[in-house]
């Protein structure tokens, strides 16, 4: 599933590429893609209108129109959203078609069909309710050592189940979970209030220095995602790949099993 680095990637490729283009045509070949809106008024509402910015809360995408309307795409599981040839071949799992003004197509295609698109306005974003309910930004002013220390003193749950929990810190999932603690050498079923305030000081940098590192990679593919342009992203991960035998540090066999329900990938030896 695309996280923050992934969906911060298509939205700056979305944002450069989006920006004043206009929507000449759409076609709603998955109707069950669209969560509050039948395919008719998608299509009534959208057409003409034009993008004046693309931004992302959490692993949501907001596309914001001319006409106070907002776009509000997740990608769940395999989705894929990206600029295209309007004369490339249609994929297997194209959902939603966009043709646009600059002669190209914005495509959605989800083999998996979790995605979903909810057409709302710019002033219900703050109240919308799956967007109200997220936890603090990772790269916000307002995220600090002592806001993570204090959110971890709140939970009896494992870190890396409090981590995955989008409505305490939003935008990190199995992947980074997974990186972060490597990176701060805390073991994932660590019980998140057991936690130190020097812990949580290094789980904090090491949240935002995975995050960044794999921005600049432009993302993680391990099977689906593409960025904005359909192209793979290169984030090579320090501990969460399953072709990595040993730690990078100390040379020990990783640990791979399931925790809190999800493959967790950890350092036996580094990570206390
Ligand atoms: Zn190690």
């Amino acid at each position: 599933m695309p996280e923050l680095p992934e969906v911060e990637t298509i939205k700056r490729g979305l944002d450069e590429g989006l920006r004043g283009v206009s929507i000449l045509e759409i076609e709603v070949l998955h109707p069950g893609v669209l969560k509050n809106q039948s395919p008719e008024a998608f299509r009534l509402r959208l057409l003409g209108d034009s993008f004046i910015k693309v931004e992302r809360r959490g692993k949501f995408l907001l596309l914001f129109l001319h006409s106070g309307q907002v776009i509000l795409i997740h990608l769940r599981m395999t989705g894929n959203l990206f600029l295209s040839d309007p004369d490339s071949p249609r994929q297997k799992h194209l959902h939603l078609l966009f043709r646009l003004d600059n002669g190209e197509d914005l495509r959605l295609v989800d083999q998996r069909k979790f995605g979903e698109v909810h057409l709302i306005f710019a002033s219900q974003v703050p109240e919308y309710p799956p967007l109200k309910k997220l936890g603090v930004e990772p790269f916000d002013p307002s995220f600090s050592p002592e806001n993570l220390f204090s959110i971890l003193k709140g939970s009896k749950r494992g870190i890396k189940q409090l981590l995955l929990d989008q409505t305490k810190i939003s935008g990190i999932g199995n992947i980074y979970a997974d990186e972060a603690l490597f990176c701060a050498k805390i073991h994932p079923s660590r019980e998140a209030n057991s936690l130190s305030f020097e812990e949580a000081r290094r789980l904090f940098s090491s949240i935002r220095e995975v995050l960044n590192r794999s921005i600049q990679a432009q993302g993680r593919t391990f099977s689906n995602y593409l960025n904005a342009r359909g192209e793979p992203g290169d984030y090579q991960p320090l501990v969460h790949d399953a072709k990595k035998e040993y730690c990078p540090y100390c040379g020990t066999p990783i640990e791979h099993r399931k925790l809190f329900g999800r493959g967790t990938f950890y350092c036996p030896k580094c990570q206390k």
